[in-house]
Formats: C-alpha cells, sequence, structure tokens
C-alpha cells in the first residue's frame, strides 16, 4: 500500500474517534435544547434548534458508520419536524416519545466501541490510491458546515487526486470563490438557521460572478423540494448523505474531464432509405448513435449486434409490418421491455390503438418535428438504458451479473469465429474468502469484493468483459488475446491486488485470489470454455491458490 493511502486511513481513523470522544458533549447540546422547549407551547425557535441537533447528529453519525445512532437522530428529527409543523396529533404525547429518543440516544453512545472498524471506505479508498497516477490537481471548494463530516469529506475526496479546500461558514466561502474560483463547488444544502443557505449562496455568487460554476450539492435530506432548491441554482448532481464518496469523485470527473455519457443507441427500422437517413441525420445531431435498416426481416441480427436502447419504427413495410415485427421483438426475453416508436402516416386512432396494445410505446405522426422526435427518443431511451442497467449489473460491483456475463462470452465467441480471432475466458475466486468475513466482518468483505471489482475494470481494456458470477467468483472475457497475454496480464493483476492492504480497525489484512483461465484455440464452444477455466481454477486453489492457472499458459497440469 502507497504511504499516502496508509496515512489516509490513519487520519480518517484518528477523526472518527474524536468525534467518538465528542458525542456526549454533543447530546448534552441536544439535551439542552430539548429543555429549552420548556413545558408549555414550545417556541418556533427552540424547535428549530432541537430540530437542528437531530439533524446534525444523523448527518455525522452515518457518516462515521454509526447507523444505529443516525437512525434514533433520524427519529428524533422528523417527530420535532411534526412538532414544529404543527403536524402532531395533540392527542399524542410527543413529549416522552423525544425523551425516549434521548434517552436511546444516549444508550448508543454508551455501547460504540471506538477501536471496532467503521464501514470506511476507507478501503475503496486505499484501492483508488493505489491506482491514482500523478495527474493535474483540479481545485474543488467544499462548503460544509458540520466541521467533522468537513474534514471526513475533504480528506476523502482528496484521496482521488483532486486539492481541496474547504469551508464551515457560507460568507467566507463566498469571499473565496469571489477572489478566485475553483474547477468545481461541493456545497451542502442546509445550515443553522438557513434552510437552503447553500443555494442561496450558489445564487447569489452566480449572479455576482456572472457565470456558473459547475456545483454538487449534498444534503442529508432527500426530498423533492431540496433537490428542486439545487437544481434551480443550476446543481450538476445532489448526493445524500451520507455521500458515496467513489460516485461523488466519479461526478467529480466527470464534469472536470467534460467526460460525455454514453450516447444512446437507437436502430431505425424503415423501408424508405431516405426517411430513415434523415431520421438518422436528426438522432446523430442530438449526440445520439443510429443503426439504420430498410428490410425488416433483417431486423434480429442487428438488435442482437447492436444492442439498441431504443427502436424507432416505421408501421408500413413490405414483408412484415411495424406491428408484427414489434411483437415478434417484444416475445425475446431480452427485448420484452425496449421502448419501440412507430412513426406512421396513420392518423386512424384505432390503428394507432392497437399498435399501443402490442407494445408501442408511442405513436409519432409523419412529417415529424425533429424537436418532438428527439425529445420523445431521450426520454425513453433514457429510461430503458436505466432499467438495462439494473438487469445487467450486479448492484454491489457494477459488473456484469452472471446472465449477462454468460451472454457476452457467447457474442464473444461468435465475433472471434467470424473473425477467425481467438478468446480467453478466466474465472477468479477469493482465497478463504470465508475467513476474512469471520475474522474482519461482511462488510470488510464487501470492501474486498469492491476493490478486486474496480482493479480488474481499470486494468483491463474496454473491449475486455467483467463480471461478477456471484458470492466471491469473478469472470473475465478477454476478446483477441492470446492465453500467453491473458495469464500475464492476470498475473500482474493478481499481484497487485495481493499487495491492497486494506485497514480494519486496528488491524489490516491482505487478500489473494486464485485464477483459471482457458482460449478458445483449445476448447471451441462456450460451455467447454467455461468448464476448463473451472477446472484451472480448481487447479490453482489445490496447488496453494494466490495464482493463475491455465491451459497451454504458465505450468499446465
Ligand atoms: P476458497 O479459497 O477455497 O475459495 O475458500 P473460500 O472461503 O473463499 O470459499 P467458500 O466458498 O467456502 O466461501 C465463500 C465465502 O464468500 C462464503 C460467503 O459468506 C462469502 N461471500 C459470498 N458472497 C459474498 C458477498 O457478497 N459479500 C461478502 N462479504 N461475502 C460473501
Ligand atoms: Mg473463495
Ligand atoms: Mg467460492
Amino acid at each position: 500500500m502507497g504511504v499516502k493511502a496508509s496515512l489516509i486511513a490513519t487520519k480518517l481513523k484518528k477523526l472518527r474517534e474524536g468525534f467518538i470522544r465528542q458525542l456526549p458533549s454533543q447530546l448534552d447540546v441536544l439535551k439542552e435544547a430539548y429543555a429549552a422547549l420548556g413545558k408549555g407551547n414550545p417556541t418556533k425557535e427552540a424547535l428549530e434548534e432541537l430540530h437542528r441537533c437531530f439533524h446534525t447528529l444523523r448527518g455525522s453519525s452515518a457518516n462515521f458508520g454509526l447507523n444505529a445512532l443516525s437512525a434514533v437522530a433520524s427519529e428524533g428529527e422528523h417527530l420535532t419536524k411534526k412538532v414544529r409543523k404543527g403536524e402532531v396529533d395533540p392527542e399524542i404525547a410527543w413529549r416522552p416519545m423525544l425523551e425516549e429518543h434521548i434517552a436511546q440516544l444516549e444508550r448508543e453512545v454508551a455501547d460504540i466501541n471506538p477501536s471496532q472498524s467503521m464501514d470506511l471506505q476507507v478501503m475503496e479508498i486505499v484501492a483508488a490510491a493505489e491506482t491514482y497516477n500523478e495527474k493535474e490537481c483540479k481545485l474543488v471548494y467544499l462548503c460544509e458546515d458540520d466541521s467533522f463530516q468537513r474534514l471526513n469529506l475533504a480528506t476523502q475526496i482528496g484521496c482521488f487526486g483532486f486539492e481541496v479546500v474547504s469551508f464551515g461558514e457560507l460568507e467566507q466561502f463566498r469571499n473565496a470563490v469571489l477572489s478566485g474560483p475553483p474547477d468545481v463547488i461541493v456545497m451542502d444544502l442546509v445550515y443553522p438557521n438557513q434552510p437552503t443557505g447553500g443555494a442561496d449562496i450558489i445564487r447569489k455568487i452566480r449572479a455576482e460572478l456572472k457565470r456558473e460554476i459547475p456545483t454538487i450539492f449534498i444534503s442529508s435530506l432527500s426530498d423533492l423540494s431540496s433537490r428542486l432548491e439545487a437544481i434551480r441554482v443550476g446543481s450538476s448532481a445532489y448526493f445524500v448523505k451520507p455521500v458515496n464518496v467513489t460516485s461523488l469523485c466519479a461526478t467529480l470527473n466527470h464534469i472536470i474531464a467534460g467526460e460525455a455519457p454514453e450516447p444512446y443507441r437507437i436502430m431505425i427500422v424503415d423501408d424508405d432509405p431516405y426517411l430513415s437517413k434523415m431520421f438518422a441525420t436528426i438522432l446523430e445531431g442530438a449526440g445520439m448513435e443510429t443503426r439504420s435498416l430498410n428490410n425488416p426481416l433483417l431486423a434480429l441480427p442487428l438488435l442482437f449486434e447492436f444492442e439498441p436502447d431504443l427502436i424507432l419504427m416505421d408501421m408500413h413495410m413490405p414483408g412484415c409490418n411495424g406491428m408484427e415485427l414489434a411483437k415478434a421483438i417484444r416475445q425475446i426475453d431480452a427485448y420484452f421491455s425496449i421502448p419501440i416508436i412507430f412513426l406512421s402516416s396513420e392518423t386512424d386512432t384505432d390503428v394507432q390503438f392497437d399498435a399501443r396494445r402490442i407494445g408501442g410505446d408511442e405513436f409519432l405522426n409523419k412529417p415529424i418535428k425533429p424537436d418532438h422526435l428527439i425529445s420523445t427518443v431521450t426520454v425513453l431511451a433514457e429510461r430503458m438504458k436505466i432499467i438495462r442497467s439494473y438487469m445487467v449489473r450486479d448492484s454491489m460491483t457494477g459488473l456484469f451479473n452472471h446472465t449477462a456475463t454468460k451472454e457476452r462470452l457467447d457474442l464473444a465467441i461468435e465475433m472471434a469465429l467470424r473473425r477467425e480471432e481467438t478468446v480467453c475466458f478466466a474465472m477468479i475466486d477469493l482465497d478463504h474468502f470465508k475467513d476474512i468475513n469471520d475474522k474482519y466482518g461482511h462488510q470488510a468483505g464487501d470492501r474486498v469484493l469492491m476493490a478486486l471489482a474496480r482493479l480488474l475494470r481499470q486494468r483491463l481494456r474496454n473491449s475486455d468483459v467483467v463480471g461478477r458470477s456471484g458470492g466471491e467468483e469473478f469472470a473475465v472475457i478477454l476478446p483477441a488475446c492470446s492465453i500467453q497475454d491473458a495469464g500475464s496480464l492476470l498475473e500482474q493483476i493478481l499481484e497487485s491486488f495481493a499487495a491492497i492492504n486494506f485497514p480494519a480497525g486496528d488491524d489490516s489484512f491482505n487478500s489473494t485470489f486464485s485464477c483459471g483461465v482457458a482460449s478458445l484455440d483449445n476448447y471451441d464452444t462456450a460451455e467447454k470454455l467455461y468448464k476448463a477455466a473451472d477446472e484451472a481454477l480448481y487447479l490453482a486453489k489445490r496447488e496453494g491458490r494466490n495464482r493463475v492457472v491455465g491451459v497451454g499458459y504458465g505450468d499446465p497440469n
């Protein structure tokens, strides 16, 4: 592990210990705020102060992995808010309820074990710092009133290679921005006595500078009106606390590097080549990728190859009409929910109704206004992209799931055979992973899985496929790669992975994996390739783990 990463882990651990130490006095402040409500009807100000105390405690404790404490604080926060808004039934004795919440907070605080390993994003950070190359540092201004959250977040963002300057006060922040604007702002939404303080100051700064600085909002509030506050001052993203720092930094990279998201893929089926060309031109002008087809009977191969996010389909075509084709496509499991937009000069509402019934999502009449086409396609394609990512991705690592990986393997083999190339398939299984879970906890185990996922993604090419087959097993598809290259690449990854040091409380540990790899040169079907990789993996385990074994690679038995 790099020196930097281990320093960071130590720093974060210290921060957390400091936070835990001051919790009793933070609770005292909260109790004072409760006492200040008095016996009769409490003032609005007193309720607001109590609300703020619960709110802060909820946010900061969640950030330090103290989820039980955060949950109780959240209950207190909600109840106080309801009382303040007069939404509590007069019959309900809210005072004893609040007292119970406070008593529970005290019990939770007493139960905290400061040396227990924290649900840190540290391990992910360690892996990131590990692979972080010297880049030009971009300047991030972080504004957050809670000092613990501020330090914690600033440290973590810093690990991802950004230069972070943090502020606890809005006016101080504003002065700094006016005298030297950063590349990006990370802004907390809620401040004491200023429920939308973060959004307000951004609006003010924007008017003063007469330009926008990309801003990401963070908040413990996830409701729509808070999000709208942020959107109305031009926020680029909104993260609910505790902030997932990995996603936050991915967004920062996105904003700074101006990396465009992947374009929507639109398949156009229209027997009129001029019309399909025109639609393609309009959509490509809006940044989408298109493929056109004039013969509907060739739709399926293109569907599998191109994997569109949406299909634009003419109603009337020779050989097979749009409705029939839509029906046929919907009968394929993977395309059951793909959005289909019918294009037609059909104005008969009965026909339109039929088209909808069999699964046309939208019906556009020719001639079509370009703006209308673009907006309809965008809305539906975006939805499909999200749905599909849920279907094919593993939610923890973001890698392809088991089914999707198998599908990709079939496709890769088909492609390799057609191009007379080879493809390698590797299976990876963590060593003695059960022991890691038993010794350091399931959350530590999860962090190891995420670190490996990240490492694989980082080291492999874009054209390679990385999947999580389930549990602690991963699969890798390497198109156009010889068994020697695949083997040595996997060995390099194996070495890097074994070198990552995972902090766990006062302790730290390392993890290793075993890998089996096979090439299409020796096994010519997906089943055989899968079986060969699995057997090689078994051999790697038997020979002592922490190694790569492959037929035709290294020392095959
Ligand atoms: P071997 O070296 O022989 O592979 O030993 P092992 O302990 O890794 O293998 P075994 O199959 O006995 O145990 C796998 C463990 O992986 C058991 C299970 O609790 C753990 N595991 C599976 N999925 C997850 C997960 O999503 N998160 C965590 N933390 N653990 C998981
Ligand atoms: Mg294992
Ligand atoms: Mg296993």
